[in-house]
C-alpha cells in the first residue's frame, strides 16, 4: 500500500440540511475519519458535553488561542466564536487519517486558502426546498421557535456561498446523498497529492526498470 497522506473533509450547509446525520454516518462507514471538535465562545446545549460536540472556551481563551496562531481557522457566527484547533488537525493528517469539519463558509475558505488548502475536500450541502429545511430543524426538535426563526434568516447567507465548494449535493435522499459523500471522499483520497508515497514507489520502478534492461 502506498502510504497517503490526510485530507481535510469540510461539511458546510445551512443549519437543518443535514451535516451532523451525515458526518455520524460517514464515521460509521470508515471510524478512521477524524472529528475536528471546535472550540466555541457560546455555553453548551442540553447533552452537549466538553470535548465532545466543543471545546467550551471563554472568550479571553479564545482570543489567547488565536493570538497563539492555535487556531487553523475561526469565525464568529450567530453572535459566538467559532474556531478548528490546529494541533489535532495537524497530527491526524500527518499520520495519514482524515479529519472533518462542520463549520460555516467563512472557515470553509480560510482554510482553503491556507497551506493546507492543497489537502482540502469541501462539500456543500443544500436542502432540497427552504420548506424542507424548516421542517428538518422543527423535526429535529433541538431548538425553541425563536432560535429556529433566526437560524432560517441565517440560511440564504450560508447558501449564497455555495460556489466556493469542490462539491456541492442536494441532501434529498439521505442514502443517495451518503452514497455520493463516500464516492467524492475515496476518489479525493486517490489524488496525487494525498499520495506522497509515489515518488519512492515510481523510483523503484525505475531502478527495477533499469536493472532489467
Ligand atoms: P445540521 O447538522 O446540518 O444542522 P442535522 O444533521 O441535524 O443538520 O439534520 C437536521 C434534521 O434533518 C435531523 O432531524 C435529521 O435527522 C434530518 N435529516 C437530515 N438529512 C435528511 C434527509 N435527507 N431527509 C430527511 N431528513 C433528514
Ligand atoms: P452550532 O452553534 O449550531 O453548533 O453551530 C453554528 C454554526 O457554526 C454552524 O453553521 C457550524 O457549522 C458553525 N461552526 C461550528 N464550529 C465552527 C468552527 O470551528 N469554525 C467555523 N468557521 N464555523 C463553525
Amino acid at each position: 500500500m502506498i502510504p497517503r497522506r490526510g485530507l481535510l473533509i469540510i461539511l458546510s450547509s445551512p443549519s437543518g440540511a443535514g451535516k451532523s446525520t451525515l458526518a455520524r454516518r460517514l464515521r460509521d462507514w470508515d471510524p478512521e475519519i477524524e472529528f475536528s471538535v471546535s472550540a466555541t465562545t457560546r455555553a453548551p446545549r442540553p447533552g452537549e458535553q466538553d470535548g465532545r460536540e466543543y471545546h467550551f472556551v471563554s472568550e479571553a481563551a479564545f482570543k489567547t488561542q488565536v493570538a497563539d496562531e492555535g487556531m487553523l481557522e475561526h469565525a464568529h457566527v450567530f453572535g459566538n466564536f467559532y474556531g478548528s484547533p490546529r494541533a489535532p488537525v495537524q497530527a491526524a493528517i500527518d499520520a495519514g487519517r482524515d479529519v472533518l469539519f462542520d463549520i460555516d463558509w467563512q472557515g470553509a475558505q480560510q482554510i482553503t486558502n491556507s497551506v493546507l488548502g492543497a489537502h482540502t475536500l469541501s462539500i456543500f450541502l443544500l436542502p432540497p426546498s427552504i420548506t424542507e429545511l424548516r421542517n428538518r430543524l422543527e423535526k429535529r426538535g433541538q431548538d425553541d421557535a425563536a432560535t429556529i426563526a433566526r437560524r432560517m434568516e441565517k440560511s440564504w447567507d450560508e447558501i449564497s456561498h455555495w460556489g466556493s465548494y469542490d462539491y456541492v449535493l442536494v441532501n434529498d435522499d439521505l442514502d443517495a446523498t451518503e452514497d455520493r459523500l463516500k464516492t467524492i471522499i475515496a476518489a479525493t483520497r486517490l489524488r496525487r497529492s494525498q499520495q506522497p508515497g509515489l515518488t519512492d514507489h515510481v523510483r523503484a520502478l525505475q531502478s527495477e526498470f533499469e536493472d532489467l534492461s
